[in-house]
């Protein structure tokens, strides 16, 4: 086969990269190694940046987004139990956020997919990339038993933390930087309406947050144990901690049911530099992780397929300019987000080692927050996401 541009991966990443190449008249085959049903089946992230909003319904997927989302123009954060901060994100920031699971942005990319019949190839394993450095960059892979081989122009690495892009960076040309949080987080889908807004907690027990993905299904988390194993989280321990973790007053309103899913998941902030590499860019989980308190994988995700399309429809329009700094650009809101999920990690968490000291430092951080409406401003900002 041959294409202007081969994507490995067809998470949020590869399958919007493909679409929008496709819309701006670039060709490209997307190779995923699992089935569509078990892509689909992933339950992640839930909200969105406006920036990332408006991208979408740019790219045509507005509709149900803007029907079956819900806007948030807060978010509330309890502290010293029965503290409350509240972040006005639409008054401080200009902006809202939307709650929209990427599950449903996934059946979305999907059936855009399908309409404009996109080659999107999966089930496809033993994914390997070769000449990246040279100008016949291919990639192989096997297919219902057979090898097949990819000739094109360029490839995009969308493949996520366990892909196998990043690996096609040599050792010596490739930095890693790495934090690895001493816990994980308990999270729980069930059918039950969530409250009006998103809340997090810092609580003696360790952090908690409220979540949604539509009105009646809830996604709630509470800090644990590395080492915990879903089997010791009954559900009535798992609402009980919760309960106990939010501040009174919004605590009562906790709709509780049985969790139709139950899943720990270890919290990393980790970023490859350079996100290029020859004719192989990076983009996604594939160069960067976030701890999910800042919501901002997907977004980024979403942030660095815009930097690349970009700088590919000019490329093929004659102008190489953004091409050549693409990693440039995508590492400049990399980091920024990166800090900005680390410094909320940090704020909201309780850490094994800590003393009484570090929760001093963390609760005057919450003191100043909630009596300066200028450093409120700031989180807000960062919250909701800089302009591209
Ligand atoms: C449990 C969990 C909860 C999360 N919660 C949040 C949240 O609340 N907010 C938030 O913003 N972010 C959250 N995230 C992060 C967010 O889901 C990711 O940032 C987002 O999925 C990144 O999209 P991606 O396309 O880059 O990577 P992925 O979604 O990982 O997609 C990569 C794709 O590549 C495929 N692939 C992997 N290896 C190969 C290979 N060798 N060959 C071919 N295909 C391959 C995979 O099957 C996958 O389909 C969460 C992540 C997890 C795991």
């Amino acid at each position: 086969m041959k294409t202007q541009v081969a994507i490995i991966g067809a998470g949020p990443a590869g399958s919007l990269l493909s679409l929008i190449l496709h819309q701006r008249g670039i060709e490209s085959i997307v190779i995923e190694r699992q089935s569509k049903s078990y892509v689909l089946d992933r339950i992640r992230a839930g909200v969105l940046e406006w920036t990332s909003v408006e991208l979408l319904e740019s790219v045509g997927l507005g509709e149900r987004l803007h029907k079956e989302g819900h806007r948030h123009d807060r978010v509330k954060i309890g502290w010293r139990g029965s503290e409350i901060l509240d972040i006005e994100f639409q008054r401080l920031a200009g902006k809202p956020m939307m709650a929209y699971g990427q599950t449903k942005i996934q059946e979305d990319l999907y059936a855009a997919a399908e309409r404009e019949n996109l080659n999107i190839i999966f089930e496809s394993s033993d994914v390997e990339i070769h000449d990246v450095t040279t100008d016949n960059p291919y990639v192989t892979f096997t297919t219902n038993g057979e090898t097949q081989r990819v000739d094109c122009d360029y490839i995009a690495g969308c493949d996520g933390q366990h892909g196998v892009s990043r690996g096609a960076i040599p050792f010596k040309r490739r930095s890693e930087f790495e934090r690895a949080y001493p816990f994980g987080w308990l999270g729980i889908l069930s059918e039950t309406p969530p409250l009006p807004e998103l809340v997090y907690a810092n609580h003696k027990n360790g952090f908690a947050l409220c979540s949604e993905r539509n009105p009646m299904l809830s996604r709630y988390y509470v800090q644990c144990p590395l080492e915990d194993t879903v089997d010791q989280w009954s559900d009535d321990r798992f609402w009980t901690e919760l309960i106990e973790r939010l501040p009174p007053s919004i605590g009562e309103h906790v709709v509780t049911g049985p969790s139709i899913e139950k899943s720990i998941a270890p919290l990393r902030s980790q970023v490859i530099e350079p996100m290029q590499y020859g004719k192989m860019f990076l983009a996604g989980d594939a160069a960067h992780i976030v701890p999910p308190t800042g919501a901002k994988g997907l977004n980024l995700a979403i942030a660095d397929v815009h930097y690349l399309t970009e700088a590919l429809v000019e490329h093929y329009a004659g102008n190489s300019a953004k091409l050549d700094s693409y990693s440039e650009t995508a590492l400049r809101r990399v980091w920024s987000s990166v800090r900005f999920s680390w410094w909320m990690t940090v704020l909201l968490h309780r850490f094994p080692e800590e003393t009484a000291f570090e929760q001093r430092m963390r609760e005057e951080d919450l003191a100043y927050l909630t009596r300066s409406e200028s450093a409120r401003k700031s989180v807000a900002e960062q919250y909701v996401g800089l302009d591209y």
